[in-house]
């Protein structure tokens, strides 16, 4: 058993900066992430490799700070002051939830054919040492993130071909004005646009249908007047981010959608924080304020000085979600007989006589598998508007052996 001040679940930017911050201020702090290194999405790196820039800043910190570090440590039960992972207890008097975001995928007639990844899955691929020189790739879907991969593809040597971004070039200006007044996030934002071909990024193009034999070689796309094929040798596509809110949930903090969070990052439940994706999607520099807010709150230090950045995170979190707000076209996308739930073959024509997802979950073991739910359910939340099922433990698979430990 464990015993902590402040327990820091998630060792993304959020999670880092609440460790760091927590334990400067002279608690006792563990921090606890499932990788096998730290940094979460966007720090993430092959396990060889020296982290860099801001992340290395962040890492040395965390270091010198004191806060004991817990990788490989997945937590798949929690209850008030108690969370359980696979290598056993941790007693806490506070916990922040860090637990990040995962990717919408939203099904397609070929999804499934190999060589057809989410973008986050392509690009944890290539930081992981994956070799795409050369190789031709469509990236479509929706939101920031698209852009950031075709552009770390390029510059690995990938040939993108094209960049299909399902949202108008007139809904997603008010996003475009947002970056102009962020100094870092245009100039971010102007080395992807450089290392791409002009004219390979499209908006309000959407992906219909991948084809190939035994492997995806072409990719149908269209802009509602007109649909094309498009040759390729890998396809990536992603719809935005969703939040991690399950842990929150299992703990009884209010969600909708997202966890909600007071102004020192509080959530509904007694000596429960939440800060980075799971309160909503923001970026990396809103994930490092509210973790640092998090983190200070937690051990009951004065937030003040953070709070002009809090409301530039929150007006940008704002500009995201209705800047690339999904288009009802892609509801009509998949096919009848396309797979919805990928690890138990449950098609959409399977679901048709259900009305929620509790009840097609029953029948046909949709949301069963090793994801539980977390690719197909996110999905359904809008192709269906089915909302999610009631949030119980274990949150991931887990062996009896563990169960029984
Ligand atoms: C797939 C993907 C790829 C992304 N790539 C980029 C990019 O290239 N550029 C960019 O600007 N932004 C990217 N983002 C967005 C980026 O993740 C966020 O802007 C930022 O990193 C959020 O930080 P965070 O700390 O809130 O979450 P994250 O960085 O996601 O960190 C969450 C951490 O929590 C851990 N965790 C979750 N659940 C548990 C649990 N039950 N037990 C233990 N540990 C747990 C995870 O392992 C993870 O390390 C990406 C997001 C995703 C989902």
């Amino acid at each position: 058993m464990i015993e902590a001040d402040v327990a820091v679940v998630g060792g993304g930017p959020a999670g880092i900066a609440a460790a760091t911050v927590a334990a400067e201020s002279g608690a006792r702090v563990v921090l606890l992430d499932e990788g096998a290194t730290l940094g979460g999405q966007i720090w993430r790196r092959d396990v060889l490799a020296a982290p860099k820039g801001s992340a290395a800043a962040w890492l040395d910190r965390l270091a010198a700070s004191g806060a004991e570090v817990l990788s490989g440590w997945s937590v798949f039960d929690a209850e008030p002051r108690r969370l359980v992972g696979f290598r056993g207890i941790v007693r806490f008097h506070q916990v922040v939830i860090a637990t990040g975001a995962r990717e919408r995928f939203l099904p397609f007639p070929g999804w499934t054919l190999p060589g057809v990844t989410g973008l986050g899955g392509l690009q944890a691929m290539v930081k992981s040492g994956c070799d795409v020189s050369d190789r031709r790739i469509v990236v479509g879907g929706s939101g920031p993130l698209a852009i950031a991969v075709a552009a770390s593809l390029a510059e690995r040597g990938a040939h993108v071909a094209l960049v299909a971004e399902q949202a108008s070039w007139v809904q997603i200006r008010p996003f475009l004005f947002a970056i102009l007044r962020e100094p870092r996030k245009f100039m971010q934002g102007l080395d992807y646009a450089l290392a791409l071909h002009p004219g390979v990024v499209r908006f309000g193009t959407w992906v219909v249908g991948a084809e190939g034999r035994d492997r995806v070689e072409a990719v149908r796309v269209t802009d509602g007047r007109r649909t094309w094929r498009e040759r390729c040798d890998l396809l990536a596509v992603g719809y935005g981010l969703v939040p991690q809110t399950e842990l929150a949930a299992l703990l009884g903090c209010r969600v909708e959608e997202a966890v909600w969070v007071d102004r020192e990052q509080r959530t509904t439940a007694s000596g429960v924080f939440a800060a980075g994706e799971p309160t909503g999607i923001g970026g990396v520099e809103c994930a490092l304020i509210e973790g640092q807010i998090a983190g200070l709150a937690a051990v009951g230090r004065e937030v003040d000085h953070l709070e002009t950045e809090r409301f530039r995170g929150l007006r940008f979190k704002d500009v995201l979600k209705t800047a690339f707000e999904l288009r009802n076209e892609l509801r009509h996308v998949p096919r009848p007989e396309t797979i919805v739930c990928r690890c138990e073959d449950v098609r959409l024509v399977d679901l048709e006589p259900f009305v929620d997802r509790r009840t097609a979950k029953l029948v046909t073991r949709c949301g069963m598998g090793p994801c539980q739910g977390r690719v197909c359910g996110d999905s359904l939340e809008f192709l269906k508007k089915w909302g999610p099922n009631e949030v119980r433990p274990p949150l991931m698979p887990t062996s009896v052996g563990d169960l029984a430990r």
